[in-house]
């Protein structure tokens, strides 16, 4: 079953196309990436499927549920993360979790604060105010709360975006242990290429708010005669390819 499905998805902004007519699908349980140098749309992308922004024309389902319809039902089971989005910086840490998890309305909130605290290393946090933190543990401040109600569907912009090699690495290695015990699908828009080889089960690369080439990391790097995807990356960004 596709977890997310997306047709003919646009957004312009005046004489500007964010994003240029995609679709694609993601099936349940899939780690998919959005590729694409700066300003090839992914984030407007991202927003849409959020509700966060209004396409121009497209439909997005996602499980199951019509977004320009009906997407609250939907949203209740998603969540996302960007370090676009500031929390509030005045709360503490615990303090911006309940909130989350109110909203959400997670049984057992407090335990689940403890579990995500101590998963993702930050138990000494719980009482500094949110504002204070450093950017790498805002960064994982962000995705404890988007964690908070075991969402089916997850939306990560740059997920390790300020993250330090070893933090960043047990990251992922933690995102890819949670896809495989919860099955959530997981939707993320990135610049890592080492994290999207290692996590990703297919790409889809964005130029200038198109999609021009998708497929796994393996797929992609043989069909353009590369070894890494880094390379892949710089050929469709440079239009080589
Ligand atoms: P980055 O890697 O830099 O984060 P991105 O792929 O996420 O880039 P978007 O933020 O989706 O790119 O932007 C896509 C295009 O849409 C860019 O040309 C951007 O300037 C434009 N754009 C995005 N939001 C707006 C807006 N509110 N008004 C006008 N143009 C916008």
């Amino acid at each position: 079953m596709a977890a997310i499905r997306v047709e003919g998805l646009s957004k312009r902004y005046g004489p500007v196309t964010a994003v240029a007519g995609i679709s694609f699908t993601v099936a349940a349980g899939e780690i998919v990436a959005l590729l694409g140098a700066n300003g090839a749309g992914k984030t407007t992308t991202l927003a849409m499927l959020l509700g966060l922004v209004v396409p121009s024309a497209g439909r997005i389902e996602i499980l199951g549920h019509d977004m320009a319809r009906d997407r609250f039902a939907a949203l209740a089971r998603m969540n996302f993360a960007s370090p676009y989005v500031a929390l509030p910086a005045r709360l503490s840490v615990a303090e911006n979790l309940r909130v989350y998890g109110h909203l959400y309305g997670v049984p057992r909130l407090e335990r689940r604060i403890r579990e995500l605290a101590g998963e993702l290393d930050f138990v000494p946090l719980l009482d500094r105010p949110a504002g204070t933190l450093s950017a790498g543990q805002k960064t994982r401040l962000a995705l404890a709360k988007a964690l908070i109600n075991h969402p089916a569907v997850l939306l990560l912009d740059e997920p390790t975006a300020s993250l330090d090699p070893d933090t960043a690495d047990r990251l992922r290695g933690w995102l890819a242990a949670y896809r495989a015990a919860s099955g959530c699908t997981i939707l993320l828009a990135s610049h890592n290429m080492t994290e999207v080889e290692r996590l990703c089960d297919e790409v889809l690369m964005l130029r200038e708010g198109a999609i021009v080439a998708r497929g796994s990391p393996e797929e992609l790097c043989a069909r353009f005669g590369r070894e890494r995807l880094e390379a892949v990356f710089l050929d469709i960004a440079r239009g080589v390819a």
